[in-house]
């Protein structure tokens, strides 16, 4: 059989490493900085990118090699690459081919610390974002495209305004402009939505999240699609197309072509200049997650929809959001793009408002409250109050943030008892 037509959930369990005859079964963890060579001239190739190998863990570690490698087969990618959060993983996805006084195009319905990373800290490095509406026409779309924009950004479901992006419709109007559909997958994971499928060029995870699963491990994952024709556009990507002068004059572009040109120069100068990494152990337990992720995904949405049916029809309870929900706003749109399920995260107001809100979430047994969501344990957050406090009312109302929103992430327990916890806990306010 092979590897490249496995399904998925072959691909989560066995994707990325292939131990030879006596090797160990089990992804080794390489617990160190350096490796040893035997002459100056060997490492010299490498530091040269002449030859491939390791040197040192800043720049690429095996343990982590493999997992990164394990997760471009679940987004079908050409190279991907760990990095220290999945914060890190946004910054370094925009920052490899966005500079100084140029301008990206981001969907306003994205997650409060990527919002802040565009907004208020890369605005700092001379670098401009003007924010769409995620249900923006494609005329609205193209409109806010400059001379100097290099890329678009947005969630495929939205954390936690729960928005299902229209990738489709984005990629082609990136495309259309000349620069490359960046996609943050966290929360729809490779499991439910691949977006290389409909058009996107590179994909973002925080793995902290469902890839890893079970709250232990901080860490993020950048996947190149290997499409994206940085050549027939030479003039907006010169750090790809152009010889870089801290890497005796390569041009990665050139070298490494489409398929490996943006992860190499990312790992090249961006590990080796802002020195992101994610350890080898955190990469260790990041792939034990991603060995269950295709079970665990299946039972956090089989949960979600029970819950979010359970608070649709309560009396306390104002309204909910859940793309997989019928009648949902967004539900045409995640049949379209995760036929097969959407996420573990239903968010929902209470009679109440903020108050009722925060005195309910204090009164459930099962859902703690926590800065966290897509664990195998359940949890809510009041966004307002905690991830997004930085937004004023309008930017909140922009990223779909209502200040009595409650983000309850259903881990995988059984449904009937966080069910009932719910029940209790609103037969409280
Ligand atoms: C959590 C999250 C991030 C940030 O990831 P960290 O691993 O916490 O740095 C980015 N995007 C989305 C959609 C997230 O949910």
């Amino acid at each position: 059989m092979s590897e490249k037509k496995t399904r998925i959930e072959t691909k989560c369990v066995q994707g990325g490493y292939h131990p030879k005859s006596g090797e160990p079964r089990q992804i080794p963890i390489v617990q160190s900085t350096t490796f040893k060579y035997a002459t100056s001239e060997d490492m010299g190739k490498l530091f040269d990118l002449e030859a491939s190998g390791y040197f040192y863990s800043r720049l690429q570690n095996p343990t982590c090699d493999t997992v990164a490698a394990r997760i471009c087969e679940l987004e079908g990618g050409s190279a991907a690459m760990l990095t220290s959060s999945g914060q890190a993983a946004n910054f370094f996805a925009v920052f490899n081919i966005a500079s100084e006084g140029d301008h990206v195009v981001a969907s306003s319905a994205i997650y409060g610390g990527t919002y802040n990373l565009f907004a208020v800290t890369m605005k700092r490095m001379g670098i401009s974002f003007t924010f769409v509406s995620p249900d923006a026409t494609r005329e609205e779309l193209d409109a806010a495209f400059r001379p100097n924009t290099k890329a678009m950004f947005g969630e495929t479901i939205a954390n936690p305004a729960l928005n299902v992006l229209d990738i489709e419709l984005f990629a082609e109007v990136a495309h259309a402009h000349g620069v490359p559909l960046i996609i943050d997958n966290t929360f729809a994971t490779p499991i439910n939505c691949r977006p290389f499928e409909w058009g996107a060029d590179i994909v973002t995870h925080s793995t902290t999240k469902y890839m890893d699963g079970h709250g232990s491990a901080v860490g993020g994952c950048i996947v190149d699609s290997g499409k994206f024709d940085w050549m027939a556009h030479k003039d907006k990507f010169p750090g790809l197309t152009t010889p870089d002068d801290s890497y005796h004059g390569i041009t990665y572009a050139e070298k490494f072509g489409k398929e490996g040109a943006y992860i190499t120069k990312a790992t090249a100068q961006l590990m080796r200049d802002f020195g992101c990494t994610q350890s080898p152990q955190s990469a260790f337990i990041l792939g034990l997650g991603l060995e269950s992720l295709h079970v665990r995904v299946a039972r956090h949405c089989e949960n979600a929809l029970a819950v979010a049916k359970f608070l649709q029809s309560h009396e306390k309870v104002e309204w909910v959001t859940y793309p997989g929900l019928e009648g949902d706003k967004y539900y045409n749109r995640a049949k379209k793009y995760m036929p097969n399920g959407t996420c573990g995260v239903v968010s929902f107001g209470v009679k109440g408002g903020r108050e009722a809100a925060e005195k309910f979430m204090k009164e459930l047994k099962l859902g703690a409250i926590e800065t966290h969501v897509a664990d195998a344990r359940t949890c809510c957050l009041h966004p307002a109050s905690a991830t997004h406090r930085q937004m004023n009312d309008d930017e909140l109302r922009a990223a779909g943030v209502s200040p009595d929103l409650v983000r309850y992430s259903c881990g995988i327990e059984n449904k009937d008892d966080l069910i009932e916890d719910l029940e209790e806990a609103l037969a409280k306010i």
